[in-house]
């Protein structure tokens, strides 16, 4: 229960950083061999949610977190895999996976928890996204430094508009 978010069931931030850790030494075995990442993590918030509650209420924006957390874990392969970090915040942990299907996993997310949003059929509800996305390199000696750029790379999407995947290694895109 101390691992457990109660609204959406989902992992807490605790666990979460648990099973990141776990993903990240994993990786670095694969990754001493390959050459390659084999982590990516996705930062995902919901775009304007202070409104959502304003508008439709708090309850509403519960149903929306709910769908959102369902939508996530139904689109990843084991549900320890997505975490609630806090709020309306919550983090996608792609093991073996590298930069470019990573990013392509995480439009894919971002339009299905769109989907979701409209299909609670609340009226004049529209549910978006940004994430942040970061993959695994040599330099990252904890989870803290890794979720620090996905995090960074969350803030640029949210600056360029918000619904969207920003990538925190394509740093020549002026965000
Ligand atoms: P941005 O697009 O910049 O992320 O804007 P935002 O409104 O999503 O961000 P902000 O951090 O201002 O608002 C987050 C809101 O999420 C504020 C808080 O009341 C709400 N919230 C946090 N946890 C819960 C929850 O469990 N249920 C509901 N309904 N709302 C929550
Ligand atoms: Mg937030
Ligand atoms: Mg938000």
């Amino acid at each position: 229960l101390a691992d457990t978010d109660e609204l959406t069931g989902l992992p807490n931030r605790r666990a979460g950083l648990k099973r990141l850790e776990q993903h990240m030494r994993d990786a670095r075995a694969v990754d001493v061999r390959a050459g390659e990442s084999t982590l990516a993590v996705g930062f995902l918030d919901i775009d304007l949610f202070k409104r959502i509650n304003d508008v439709h209420g708090h309850e509403a924006g519960d149903r929306v977190l709910v769908a959102v957390a369902a939508t996530l874990t139904a689109a990843v392969r084991d549900p320890a895999d997505v975490i609630r970090m806090g709020g309306e915040e919550f983090l996608v942990l792609l093991p073996g996976i590298g930069g470019a299907s990573a990013r392509a996993r995480l439009e894919a997310m971002r339009s299905q928890v769109s989907a979701a949003g409209a299909e609670l059929g609340i009226d004049g509800l529209t549910v978006t996204a940004s994430i942040g996305l970061a993959t695994l390199v040599q330099e990252d000696t904890d989870a803290a430094s890794l979720l620090r750029r996905a995090d960074e790379a969350m803030y640029r999407a949210k600056r360029a508009g918000r619904d969207r995947v920003v990538d925190a290694e394509a740093q020549d895109i002026a965000l």
